[in-house]
């Protein structure tokens, strides 16, 4: 999709699977899995939406999914079905990894960050856009790098530290302009320096906002996912979305949704909010 010079582009790096209960917190399942079919271990199918922003200047990569450094156990923990398709992706898009400049993450948690690795022909473990900076929250780092018992699980500490050992990472402090039309916002809830990355061009805003609304199926206020460190800030950021999705316009880019990679926000006659592909 064109946002006046920009161009944007949602990928999917992988498939993977996920305890539904973890995914809705406090919506009971008779409730949650209307929306979102469970298999019968209860996990449900999510996939892992990437973007790909071309600026003119730069080419930029939204979060970079698993990537192929996972061990056997760590796939499995992850419910990954398939390989990473950044190879396939990057072909299929015409950019060679030497060409990117810049790649954004939303937060650290493996599924949004270990696809900045990936494995080199001797089987060393490499940054996958060598050229690039990686840009993240500082707060999103030093709570990824001493994790706690509650968030171990989802941070890769000894890869992550790869990246801040390269010299490419850049730690951000707030709200910020990184390229022209390209700026992220502090969002927090999910983890407390998780930001949202905000696209302008054309007179139009599309919103990647990492975790805040993972899939459609999150787009009512208290379905927040059990994992959110901050459920409350959760729900009062997804108050201020759905304002600015109604209200300006705003197109979001959800990570992990399989049907809608872009969509609008419009209310039907019982005020209910629906997405709307774009
Ligand atoms: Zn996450």
């Amino acid at each position: 999709m064109k946002l006046g010079d920009i161009e944007i582009q949602a990928v999917v790096e992988n498939k993977f699977k996920l305890d539904g209960g973890s995914m809705f917190g406090v919506i009971p399942k008779s409730l949650w899995s209307k929306l979102c079919r469970p298999d019968e271990n209860n996990l449900v199918d999510m996939d892992i939406n990437p973007m790909i922003v071309k600026t003119g200047r730069d080419i930029l990569i939204l979060d970079t999914g698993f990537g192929d450094t996972l061990n056997e156990r760590q796939t499995k923990i992850y419910g990954l079905t398939q390989t990473s398709r950044w190879e396939n992706i990057l072909v299929e898009e015409s950019i060679k990894p030497e060409q990117v400049t810049g790649v954004i993450l939303t937060h650290a948690h493996a599924d949004h960050a270990m696809g900045a690795f990936k494995r080199g022909h001797d089987g060393s473990v490499q940054l996958r856009f060598p050229n690039a900076k990686y840009y993240i929250q500082k707060r999103e780092w030093q709570d990824a790098m001493n994790p706690n018992e509650r968030t171990a699980a989802t941070y890769i500490v000894e890869k992550l530290r790869l990246l801040e050992d390269s010299g490419k990472l850049v730690l951000l402090e707030g709200d910020t302009e990184l390229f022209p039309g390209v700026s992220v916002k502090v969002i927090g809830g999910h983890t407390p320096g998780m930001q949202a990355i905000l696209i302008d061009g054309g007179g139009q805003r599309v919103i990647y906002p990492g975790d805040l609304m993972p899939m459609a199926a999150h787009i009512k206020i208290p379905y927040v996912a059990a994992v959110d460190l901050d459920p409350i800030t959760t729900m009062n950021q997804k108050r201020w979305l759905h304002e600015k999705m109604l209200k300006e316009d705003w197109i979001i880019a959800f990570d992990h949704d399989r049907q809608f990679k872009l969509a609008k926000f419009r209310q039907d006659e019982n005020g209910k909010i629906v997405p709307v592909g774009v």
